[in-house]
């Protein structure tokens, strides 16, 4: 089944100590649609700017990615930038310019209203909720957000969370969303305003899946040398929303496989900057790690 996903597309400035990348291809879109590809196909609704070089996603088209509704506007890319310090789990923002992304208003291209599956990665809640009202009945509709609207717009986040069936954050977020510092607490909390599925994403810890009736501790793929962590999250989505909608039943294993499969590709993206390793690796090189995490966490 097809996934929509409505993000930022950007063009990321990136330090980490392994080296800096000026033009770095990402953002939340973007970076979700390498990884969900990898499993399912996805329609991609975000807008660029007139520098953007339609090139270097060219190979997104042989991965049955939709860019119909990408649209290209006067002015420049959304420009993110990041830096890392020795522990990659902390990044300092170093600018955010909107640019195109300023005036963005998500239109969804009609063909792709039905899709079954929509992503709402992480871009303002009002947004994310305009996409709502324009989908015909989708059989999974999954959030992802970040520390900023959490500050800045939480009426705004409310209420869109609470018309999702999942909800993605990482641990500062649900302990900042929820006022609550135990995890859990604060991921019970969020589900009694909607959400039937919660992900909590806990960088190089894994990810935590809770539902009414499961709850499933999925480990990281141990990784030599972290080049750039830029994506994790988006491609955490990626490998979690397409593995999900490649399987014939939403249920507790094809869930709790989900969240192995997100965890494996965010693996990949880790290892290069850009998403430079998960565009070249294939659907067996996924499946081998995965298999190596099987046996990893067998006892
Ligand atoms: P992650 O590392 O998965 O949390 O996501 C990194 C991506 O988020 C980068 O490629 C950025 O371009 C993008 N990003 C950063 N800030 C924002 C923002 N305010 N809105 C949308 N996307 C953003």
């Amino acid at each position: 089944m097809s996934t929509l996903v409505v993000g930022s597309i950007a063009i990321d400035s990136v330090e980490t100590p392994w080296g800096k990348d000026p033009e770095a291809y990402g953002g939340s879109a973007l970076f979700f649609s390498v990884a969900a590809s990898l499993f399912s196909p996805v329609n991609m609704v975000g807008v660029v700017g007139e520098d953007f070089a339609f090139e270097k996603i060219d190979f997104l088209k042989d991965r049955s990615v939709g860019l119909e509704g990408v649209s290209v506007e006067p002015g420049k890319t959304f420009r993110w930038g990041g830096r890392y310090h020795e522990n990659m789990n902390k990044r300092d923002t170093l600018f955010t310019d909107l640019n195109v992304f300023e005036n963005f208003a998500p239109v969804i291209p009609d063909h792709y209203r039905n899709n079954e599956f929509i992503f709402l990665a992480n871009i303002q809640p009002d947004l994310q909720e305009d996409v709502l009202e324009q989908v015909h009945q989708p059989k999974l509709t999954v959030l992802d957000t970040m520390n900023l609207w959490i500050d800045i717009k939480p009426e705004e986040l409310k209420r869109v969370v609470s018309k999702v069936n999942v909800v993605i954050m990482n641990d500062d977020e649900i302990k900042q969303y929820s006022g609550l510092e135990n995890i859990f607490d604060g991921a019970r909390q969020i589900m009694a305003e909607g959400p039937d599925v919660m992900v909590v994403k806990k960088g190089e810890h894994g990810a935590v899946l809770i539902t009414e009736d499961d709850l499933f501790l999925a480990p990281a793929y141990p990784i030599a040398k972290v080049v750039d962590p830029t994506g994790a999250g988006d491609s955490f989505a990626g490998g979690f929303v397409g593995y999900l909608a490649s399987q014939p039943e939403i249920n507790t294993s094809a869930l709790r496989e989900s969240v192995i499969y997100g965890s494996t590709v965010a693996s990949f993206t880790v290892e290069d900057f850009s998403f430079n390793r998960l565009k070249e690796i294939s659907r067996e090189d996924v499946e081998a790690r995965v298999n190596h995490m099987r046996n990893m966490t067998q006892f």
